[in-house]
């Protein structure tokens, strides 16, 4: 009779411990998934046990967005907006936030960040490759068509999102699309109940939670700020420990071609002169619970150089950029930065002071506080 309950009992123990091992292994089960999107290469890792399928939700979502922000597909409300010809065109009510997003940011930034410059970028060859530098009068004509306060939203009698822009202007979220897409997959992922994920859309990183460490506790995720010198075998300058954040940066070595004349022309552009910035900047990387605004605040202190965007982080408050419009998209409240120039400075802000961590050796090392 003992021999049979202790056996009974041992047989529970097995099976108690293997339902409790498949439980926890369930809980931390780590689902990637890459595949190719928005012209870049994106991967979702996550944890959990629907992990999965959240992560084949969030690849869809993902195609859909590029479907109908794509500047090349001819079925995108992009492709159709760019070839309106001045006629007011229907888009989802998405595109309409997204624009409306972008032109209100555009405004409040005295169009630093301008989502009205494709056809200035076209020109430089940036949208096929086949880089030029235009000569002036040909910019100093297509600056024409860059003017954001141009375009109007309007709803149809079937009260649906209308779009009119000025005829030969065109738009492009390059600066935005994909920390919009990073928004979106993260909001997927809590639906989906994980609670544990680091996305990489083409650099733009977002963490969601912690992440376990081999003795299974809760630590931060560690992401890496990249060495714009690409050539070196250090490929990271910085590292931050972070959860749930988003972390987008503008570099100028992302996108580039060198001149005839030896000068070399990035990607990210000052919408005064039609001409890629130049100043002291080499990447921008910003800190924010949004990948939306990461994104787009990247690219618009790339553009005002270092002084103006310290600036614009000390008197920024949830107010600076509260949207006229009545929208969805996240308010932000607060962000930080790291910006590194090209004297081998690095200044980074006051949030991030215990969270950031120096893998190169910098000439400067710069707190900036309120
Ligand atoms: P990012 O790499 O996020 O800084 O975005 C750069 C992309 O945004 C470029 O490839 C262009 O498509 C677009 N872009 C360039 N200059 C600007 C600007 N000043 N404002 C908004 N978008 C821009
Ligand atoms: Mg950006």
């Amino acid at each position: 009779m003992k021999k049979i309950k202790s056996f009974t009992f041992t047989i529970f123990l097995i099976l108690f411990s293997v339902n409790f091992f498949s439980c926890t292994k369930s809980a931390n089960q780590e689902n990637t998934l890459s595949f190719y999107a928005m012209n870049t290469f994106m991967t979702i890792r996550s944890f959990g046990k629907n992990s999965k399928e959240a992560n084949l939700k969030v690849q869809e979502r993902i195609f859909q967005i590029e479907d109908e922000l794509s500047v090349t597909k001819e079925s995108s409300d992009l492709w159709k907006l760019n070839h309106s010809n001045g006629e007011p065109t229907i888009v989802s009510s998405e595109t309409s936030l997204l624009l409306h997003f972008a032109v209100d940011l555009a405004k409040k930034t005295q169009g630093a960040f301008n989502p009205c410059l494709y056809p200035i970028t076209s020109a430089w060859g940036f949208t096929n490759e086949n880089y030029r530098v235009p000569p002036q009068t040909e910019i100093q004509n297509l600056l024409r068509y860059v003017d954001y306060n141009k375009i109007e939203f309007s709803k149809n009698s079937n009260q649906e999102n209308q779009i009119s822009l000025q005829k030969n202007m065109m738009i492009d979220f390059g600066a935005i699309g994909k920390g919009f897409a990073c928004d979106e997959s993260i909001k997927i992922l809590k639906e989906n109940g994980i609670e544990s994920a680091v996305l990489d859309l083409g650099g733009n990183v977002q963490v969601l939670g912690s992440k376990k460490n081999s003795k299974n506790q809760n630590v931060a995720w560690r992401i890496g700020i990249k060495n714009p010198d690409q050539s070196s075998q250090l490929s990271a300058v910085a590292g931050l420990n972070l959860k749930d954040k988003a972390v987008v940066t503008s570099g100028g070595y992302e996108r580039f071609f060198v001149g005839s004349d030896g000068k070399k022309y990035i990607h990210i552009f000052d919408s005064k002169t039609g001409k890629p910035v130049e100043n002291e900047i080499l990447s921008v990387t910003i800190i924010s619970d949004s990948s939306l605004w990461a994104d787009s605040l990247s690219t618009t202190l790339f553009v005002l150089g270092k002084d103006k965007a310290i600036d614009f982080w000390k008197n920024f408050s949830s107010q600076t950029l509260q949207s006229d419009f009545e929208t969805s998209y996240p308010q932000i409240q607060d962000f930080d930065f790291v910006i590194l120039t090209d004297d081998n400075s690095i200044f980074y802000t006051q949030g991030i002071k215990d969270k950031i961590f120096f893998l190169a050796d910098f000439e400067n090392k710069t707190l900036v506080t309120h």
